[in-house]
């Protein structure tokens, strides 16, 4: 049951960042609801006030090029939208991917890829509301109990993993987020400047300041090919055990000229993974340099009892994300 809380859908931007600006955390940019909904209903989440941004849509949501040539995704445009429109399938393909591979269709139709980056992570733990280090207790308790679903990369001492597949694939694009200030300014800053791990006064793995909104996710113009690939539990409409974005170019002579190699469902944060990128730059995409490749991405990896399987797991997505990139890896 969700306590009592105020909802007002503002039909100005500076409406809403005054209030999240004089609110801080109590007040919350509600946009599709898939997540946020559900931590309210769990209690795990205290708001007293909401604010739905689908007045805004006009502003916020759909798919452009912008005026630096880059393509400027609107916070509020659904993954289902993402995974469609015809300029992320032909230039950014492994982002029209991952959104596909995301959730369910209904749940695509109804999630934001602004609330995307926002979502919380998926531990079971966190999400039963037990009192783990996230929730203010004193250890994680998934590190002597459940790991199967958590991070192999060394991280203390939450083990979550980051939940999103379209960042994992948006920082294979180097892909930057623009953000309203109170005030009025806007800026824009790589989005990997604003992943961070989660903490117990702030349990998102993106950071905002108070008063901040993200008005839209920006790609740069992409050379190249790409692809994503993604481990599940079940079939489809899970989350990543494992997953790989990759985007590669080739010089005339078929050597790798560029390479972005990035890896989710591994750690808090999506992982570039920058030895492996070196791994292939100047090689052809032989069965050879995959195999360097793929064993560079995973150097490091220190996994516990119950998730050793998932840098096999990793392995075999990153293998197979190669390949469908070449078709002389073998
Ligand atoms: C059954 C299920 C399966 C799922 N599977 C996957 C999966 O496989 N891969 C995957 O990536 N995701 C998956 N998800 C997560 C889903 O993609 C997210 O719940 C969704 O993208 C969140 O978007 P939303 O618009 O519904 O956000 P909301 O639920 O409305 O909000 C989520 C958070 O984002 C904040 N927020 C929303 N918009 C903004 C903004 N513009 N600026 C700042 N803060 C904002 C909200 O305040 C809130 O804190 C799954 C979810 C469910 C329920
Ligand atoms: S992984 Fe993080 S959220 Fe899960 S039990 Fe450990 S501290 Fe809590």
């Amino acid at each position: 049951m969700i306590p009592r809380i105020d909802y007002d859908r503002p039909a100005a931007l500076d409406t809403v960042l005054d209030v999240l600006l004089r609110e801080g955390r109590r007040a919350r940019p509600l946009a599709g609801g898939t997540d946020l909904l559900q931590l309210l209903k769990d209690g795990l989440l205290e708001v007293e006030h909401l604010l739905d941004l689908r007045a805004l849509a006009p502003t916020l949501s759909g798919i452009a090029v912008g005026p630096g040539g880059a393509l400027r995704i609107g916070a509020l445009t659904t993954l289902a939208e993402v995974a469609e429109h015809p300029l992320v399938r032909g230039s950014f393909r492994a982002l029209a991917q991952a959104a596909q591979l995301s959730a369910s269709p209904q749940l695509r139709n109804m999630a934001t890829i602004g609330g995307n980056l926002l979502q919380l992570n998926r531990c079971e733990y966190f999400r039963s509301d037990l009192p783990c280090w996230l929730h203010g207790g004193r250890s994680c308790l998934a590190a002597e109990g459940d790991h199967r679903h958590h991070a192999i990369f060394p991280q203390a001492p939450c083990l979550a993993v980051h939940p999103s597949d379209p960042a994992t694939a948006l920082l294979a694009f180097d892909a930057r987020v623009e953000i309203a200030r109170p005030g009025g300014a806007v800026v824009e800053e790589p989005l990997s400047a604003r992943l961070k791990d989660p903490d117990p006064d702030d349990p998102h793995h993106f950071h905002l300041e108070e008063g901040e909104l993200i008005t839209a996710v920006l790609l740069p113009p992409a050379e190249g090919e790409s692809v994503y690939e993604k481990a599940m539990e079940r079939a489809a409409w899970s989350f990543a055990l494992a997953a790989a974005a990759v985007r590669l170019s080739f010089s005339d002579g078929g050597r790798v000229a560029a390479a972005r190699v990035v890896l989710g469902g591994v750690a808090g944060r999506p992982r570039r993974a920058e030895a492996a990128e070196a791994a292939l730059l100047g090689r052809p995409l032989d069965a050879e340099a995959v195999a360097a490749a793929v064993e560079a991405a995973l150097e490091g990896a220190a996994p516990l009892p119950g998730n050793a399987y998932k840098v096999e797991l990793a392995k075999g997505i990153l293998r197979k994300a190669l390949q469908r990139l070449s078709p002389q890896a073998g």
